[in-house]
């Protein structure tokens, strides 16, 4: 019989747990394999390790890490990888947004004899049920980082999907200390089935992320997977430079065929502030990748376990 592992990484989740699992062991029966629960407690404040610890009691294949502090979701991601000893790994969020009743067909799809697929992945039809500003900015970053990076980013997509263990092997081996789930899934390659759902409601409790997190994190992804803004920024400096010696020559010209009355120095301190403000923004993009290389270069342990069962 196979394996299947489901990651599941929690934040202040006591009251979305309990129906999580019996949403799962609910459709238990219609999967062809064995189950095991890694459940990520990620520094939560409320009673999300006790419910852990209880359900550890009572059921044999539910396992959890619990880490010493909030490292954040992509932490738990790694840590419940890493912990999974599944033939098959899925990853999913605990409230419920990431149907367990999917499961059966992901595990039909991959476990297919022969099969190409190493991973089905999930995607959002629509953002019902989302601030429209949040959809609007989301909207915007799927099109910037797409056109930004190689690396394919589905608009949508969510991190809830289920992979062959040669795919999470390969997610585990990369070391990246900024890590971008949704990039990494898809630089490390392997064919992959899409389904789409509609967007569903919270089961429990409350979204974790506000709206500068959201910010943040879309930052990041620029950040880990495209290098096109240090590109543009020195674009900006060529073209800069090209502009100057144009006026240059023409002011020179100018000057000798005209003389040279002293005036318009406010368009002159305009202009300087302007470049001023071009140096400070090409300065601030090349500083946010040397943060990322310095928090990379220091090999911090990604998560700190202070209870594994
Ligand atoms: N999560 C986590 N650590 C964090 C924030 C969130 O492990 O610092 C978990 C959370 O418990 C949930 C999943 O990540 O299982 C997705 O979080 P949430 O539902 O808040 O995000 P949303 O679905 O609103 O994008
Ligand atoms: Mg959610």
């Amino acid at each position: 019989m196979k394996l299947l592992s489901l990651v599941v990484p929690c934040y202040n989740e006591e009251k979305a747990i309990p129906i999580f699992y019996d949403a799962v062991m609910s459709i238990k029966n219609e999967i062809d394999a064995e189950i095991e629960f890694c459940f990520i407690d990620d520094g939560s404040t409320d009673k999300t390790l006790d419910i852990l610890r209880d359900l550890n009691r009572l059921d044999e294949s539910v396992r959890y890490r619990s880490f010493s502090r909030n490292f954040g979701k992509e932490a738990g991601l790694l840590a419940g990888l890493e912990m999974a000893q599944g033939d098959f790994v899925a990853t999913m969020d605990v409230d419920l947004q990431d149907p367990p009743s999917l499961l059966p067909e992901m595990f039909r799809i991959l476990n297919e004899p022969d099969t190409k697929y190493h991973c089905v992945a999930t995607r959002r039809k629509t953002r019902e049920g989302e601030p429209k500003v949040r959809s609007a900015f989301s909207k915007l970053f799927y099109h910037i980082i797409n056109k930004l990076s190689d690396t394919e980013i589905r608009d949508g997509a969510r991190d809830y999907r289920m992979m062959s263990r040669m795919m999470v092997n390969a997610i585990i081996n990369d070391r990246e200390y900024n890590r971008f789930s949704k990039g990494i899934f898809s630089w490390v390659g392997f064919e992959t089935y899409w389904i789409a759902y509609e967007n569903i409601e919270r089961s429990a409790g409350t979204t974790k992320w506000s709206f500068w997190k959201l910010f943040a994190y879309s930052l990041e992804g620029i950040l880990a997977y495209s290098i096109v803004p240090l590109y543009l920024s020195s674009f900006l400096g060529i073209i800069m430079c090209i502009v100057a010696f144009v006026f240059l020559v023409l002011i020179v010209i100018r000057a000798l065929i005209w003389g040279d009355p002293v005036s318009g120095w406010p368009s002159m301190v305009s202009i300087m502030i302007f470049i001023g403000g071009l140096i400070q923004l090409c300065l601030g993009i090349v500083g946010l990748y040397i943060s990322k290389i310095y928090l990379e270069t220091k090999k911090r342990q990604p998560y700190i376990v202070k209870e594994e069962r």
